[in-house]
Parts: structure tokens; sequence; C-alpha cells
């Protein structure tokens, strides 16, 4: 079983009218109904709750953390964004959601600005599936459509992706690297750029296939967790 968290700041839905018709359970029940597998085990968190709902315990307990925060990035404590810092080091996976691209756990992970160029503008995007053989992409076309959504423009100010697997076109011409990974420590990281609060994003087919099989990627765990420190030596160091 895959551990799932899926966290949302849930402050647009409770106090925007159009952005809770859209999401009336809020974005994080969206997608933890969308990506529902049998082999996942989805819980929700949330801003309000004590420790925003991330104490050490679950986080201990999570695979794969996703987020999805925009007013509330500065209402995240530090001791909270060190804490899933540290998980996802450790070898927690962490899926990052459209405006989470300014969370402060991003921009630490990422050590830029992540600054982009942004506009609502009721807008069809266009994303191409540039890295076919990811698993990331399993399912995919070669590209697939939302009809409205808010424009993000390059440049988007991250550290070069160690892969890219996705690229957005707008209907007004920017173009938007919008899915990429990275690797920090033991951990595994993909930020995923579509999501906009006002749009039903997060019932698109594809926007949920691209998100479990990001949940399935970040998961998969590697080696042993290596070892830091003063070591003795594996065979016998000749005297000389
Ligand atoms: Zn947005």
């Amino acid at each position: 079983m895959i551990r799932v968290l899926v966290w949302n700041e849930n402050m647009h839905e409770r106090t925007d009218e159009e952005v809770q018709k859209v999401y009336p359970e809020g974005i994080h029940s969206a997608i933890a109904q969308g990506i529902e597998h049998e082999d996942f085990e989805v819980q929700t968190a949330t801003l309000e709750q004590p420790e925003h709902g991330l104490t050490q315990e679950i986080l201990d307990n999570t695979d794969v953390l996703i987020w999805w925060g925009h007013q509330g990035h500065h209402m995240v404590a530090d001791e909270i964004v060190n804490r899933v810092h540290q998980r996802v080091l450790d070898g927690m996976g962490l899926i990052v959601l459209h405006s989470g691209h300014f969370s402060k756990i991003f921009k630490k992970l990422m050590g830029t600005s992540c600054d982009l160029k942004w506009r609502e503008a009721d807008e069809k995007e266009r994303i191409w599936v540039v890295n076919p053989a990811h698993p990331i992409a399993a399912g995919l076309g070669e590209y697939f459509e939302l009809e409205r959504e808010e424009m993000y423009g390059e440049h988007f100010d991250i550290p070069a992706p160690d892969e890219l697997i996705l690229v957005s076109w707008f209907e007004g011409g920017e173009v938007f690297r919008s899915g990429c990974t990275y690797h920090r420590g033991n951990g595994k990281i993909f930020y995923f750029r579509p999501g906009h609060e006002a749009y039903p994003t997060f019932y698109d087919t594809n926007v949920l296939k691209v998100i479990s099989n990001g949940v399935r990627w970040a998961a998969l765990q590697g080696a042993a967790k290596p070892v830091y420190g003063n070591h003795k030596p594996l065979e016998k160091i000749k005297l000389k």
C-alpha cells in the first residue's frame, strides 16, 4: 500500500463562492477521491488543523505528500516546513501542485525564487508529453487539453529539472515547464502545474492520471537508506 496524504490550505473554498461551487468539499477532497486506487491509502490534512495536520507521526506514516497552497503560504509555520523538508530528505515523496510553486517547502527544496508569469483569462492549455517513456506519462496521449486554466509562463525560475516530462502551451502564446522532477536527498519531488482553484481541473481524467502516476513514481524506494559519518573499513587496510 502507498500511504498518500493530500494537504490543502483550504482557504479559497471557504471564502470564495465561485470556488465553493467547483470544490464544495475542498480541493483536497476532490484530489483524494480522484486518485483513489486499490493500492493507495489516501488521507487529507489542512492548514487550520493542529500543526497543519502534519505532525511527526503523520509524516512518518506518509509515503507521498501532495501539496496545494496559494493564499496561506506565509501561514505555514517554519517549524512544520523544516519537518516536511527533513522527511523529504529521508525519502518521502512530494508532489507540488500549481500555486504550490511559491510554497515555503518548494522554495526551500529548490533554492531559487520559483517565480513565473501568470494571467487569469479563461484560456486553453495544451499539455505536451515530452518524455513519453517516463512512468509519470504512462497512459497519456501525445498531449491533453484543459479548456480553461490560469496561464503560467516562462521563465519559471527553478533549477534545471532532473527530468522534464510535460510542457504546456497556452492560447495567449506562452509556454511553461509543467511537469518537472527532482531528487533531494533520498526523496523524489514532482512539480505539476495545472490546478487553479476556479476551474474543475482536479476532476479531469488526465490530470488525475498524472497525479496518480506521480504518486507511484515518488513512492518507489531505491536502495537502503545510506549511513553517514565516521565509517569502519570493510576490508583490512594494510599498514604502510
Ligand atoms: Zn492559480
